[in-house]
């Protein structure tokens, strides 16, 4: 591990990186145990695509995911966190070993006892070759989590793009909402006869073709596939492309994420190192904000319990 020149400023309690669900619920937390904390954020939620979430308890009628970022950052502010925009482009122990010393992007840098990761995951896009892919999203012909919002595509002729076990998986998964199920290759099938099998069984139809061009419009997907004279048309599309954990920090840490750069599960319980905890989407499972919101709070009071620790503010036999 590195480390950073003295950073600037008396050093923080915690710093948490990623202002998404889980790095503004840990703010809220620590604020509450009256920490002194901030949170650096370089505006990359993935809750700011959320056109409108219905499965968040305590809003039946659904909330826009701009709204709810907005009400957790209200929230956190209100009891004393600090909310700034930088991107951390570095983390390392300080000379001493005993802060963690993170540099932004400007150049400058900050002191913080304990760490909290709360970094997410990009998602890999699909290129559409017309059509406005956020305005796709916000409208909903356009996809990216079935978990989410699947139940608003019931009975609706829906496609999901990518031919993988991954996009196999996902079409499977939506035939709970729709009969009308169709996988659809992105570049070539890569299933193998049992897949294959297992998806006629399942009602799901797989397309040999590959996709030659999509398209948006207001209320439905168009795509072209190769061999066929007219596109089809969907009323939704989700592209089964995966997302990309953003690790890169936990990994200036230590060997601390998996062969595909996600965080262990129990870094939002156990912590990933002493004073170091991770929550949300970048920490292996589900991707979800109740989850996000759940494991930020976790994680904000094992590392409040971890300072009082340190302090001597706890009973030695409290376990
Ligand atoms: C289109 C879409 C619809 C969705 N709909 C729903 C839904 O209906 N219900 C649901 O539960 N979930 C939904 N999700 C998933 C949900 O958005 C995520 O599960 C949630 O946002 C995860 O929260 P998080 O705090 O872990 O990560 P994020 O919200 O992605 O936040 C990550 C934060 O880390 C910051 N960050 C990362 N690296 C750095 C760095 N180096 N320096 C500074 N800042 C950094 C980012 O700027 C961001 O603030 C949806 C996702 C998408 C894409």
């Amino acid at each position: 591990m590195n480390s950073l020149s003295a950073g600037e400023g008396a050093a923080l309690d915690i710093l948490i990186v990623g202002a998404g669900p889980a790095g503004l619920t840990a703010a809220m937390y620590l604020a509450r145990y009256r920490r002194r904390v901030r949170v650096v954020h370089d505006g990359r939620s993935r809750a700011l695509w959320v056109p409108r979430s219905r499965n968040i308890p305590g809003f039946p009628d659904g909330i826009v995911g701009a709204d709810l970022l907005m009400r957790m950052t209200e929230h956190a502010v209100r009891y004393g966190a600090e909310i700034v925009e930088g991107c951390v482009v570095e983390i390392a122990r300080d000379e001493d070993g005993a802060l963690f010393r993170a540099r932004l992007d400007s150049g400058a840098t900050i002191d913080a006892r304990g760490l909290i990761l709360a970094t997410g995951v990009d998602t890999n896009l699909a290129q559409l070759d017309s059509g406005d892919h956020n305005a796709a999203v916000q409208s909903g012909v356009l996809r990216y989590c079935p978990i989410c919002d699947g139940f608003e595509h019931s009975d609706e002729r829906i496609a999901v793009l990518g031919s993988d076990v991954h996009g196999a998986a996902e079409a499977m998964f939506l035939r709970q909402y729709s009969s009308d199920v169709t996988l659809i290759p992105k570049w070539q099938v890569a299933l193998t006869e049992a897949q294959r099998r297992e998806l006629a069984a399942s009602g799901v139809d797989v397309l040999e073709g590959r996709v030659l061009r999509l398209e948006a419009t207001e209320d439905a997907m168009l795509v072209a596939i190769e061999g066929e004279a007219a596109p089809r048309r969907f009323d939704t599309v989700y592209p089964a492309l995966g997302s990309t954990p953003r690790s890169e920090l936990a990994a200036m840490l230590g060997p601390l994420t998996d062969p595909n750069g996600c965080i262990p599960f129990s870094a939002f319980s156990d912590g990933l190192l002493p004073g170091v905890y991770a929550a949300g989407d970048v920490v292996e499972g589900l991707d979800q904000i109740s989850v996000a919101t759940g494991q930020g709070a976790m994680a904000a009071t094992r590392l409040h319990n971890w300072l009082r620790e340190q302090d001597g503010h706890v009973m030695a036999d409290q376990n």
